[in-house]
């Protein structure tokens, strides 16, 4: 039996429920098949959430292999998991610190050629840390920039009408260690 940390009352245990993973920074997350609880005293929410170090190597796997331009709130995911300052970031795409705040903050839509950097700075930083190969080499790099001209399509669009799809991920899909690559030409 687990306390509730707030009033000290008996916690109840969630099991059928989505959790909304708002925490990531990101409005379109749900996690499948968590452990939550909830204080029915005070109200109290608090989910359990394992190996969070594979479940947002999915969440970037969903960014990296987006069809379209990333949004603001997705361009800071992967600057957070990079572990980089924006000034940082700038750098490292070769623009403005001014350019890349607009990015980060939708006020302006990301250039083309930063958004597809920023998914290989992903890919490359996330394989070191893994310390396992995550990608396909070149022929992820293929698939990757075969999407450009969709991404420039959809990127027609005012910045308000870009809705990020839903992303909903199962507990069974990050909890299993993956031994696959998991950029692979099938990722789109
Ligand atoms: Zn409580």
């Amino acid at each position: 039996m687990e306390f509730c940390w707030g009033c000290g009352g008996k916690l109840e245990i969630i099991k059928d429920r989505p959790y909304h993973y708002r925490e990531c920074g990101l409005d379109n997350v749900y996690l499948h098949g968590i452990i939550q609880y909830r204080c029915p005293e005070c109200g109290e929410e608090a989910p359990e959430i394992p190996e969070l170090k594979e479940l947002h190597l999915l969440i970037a796997k969903e960014l990296v292999c987006k069809g379209e331009l990333m949004e603001g709130a997705e361009i800071r995911f992967l600057r957070k998991e990079l572990r980089l300052k924006s000034k940082e970031m700038a750098e490292l795409l070769s623009i403005t610190p001014e350019t890349y705040s607009r990015w980060e903050n939708s006020r302006e839509i990301i250039s083309e050629g930063s958004d597809s950097q920023l998914r290989y700075l992903y890919i490359l930083n996330a394989e070191d840390k893994a310390g396992r190969v995550l990608h396909e080499g070149i022929r992820f790099a293929r698939s990757l920039a075969s999407k450009k001209s969709t991404r420039k399509i959809r990127n027609g669009r005012k910045i308000e009408d870009r809705k990020p799809v839903k992303i909903d991920i199962s507990i069974s899909e990050w909890v299993m260690p993956h031994t696959e690559p998991i950029f692979t030409e099938e990722c789109y």
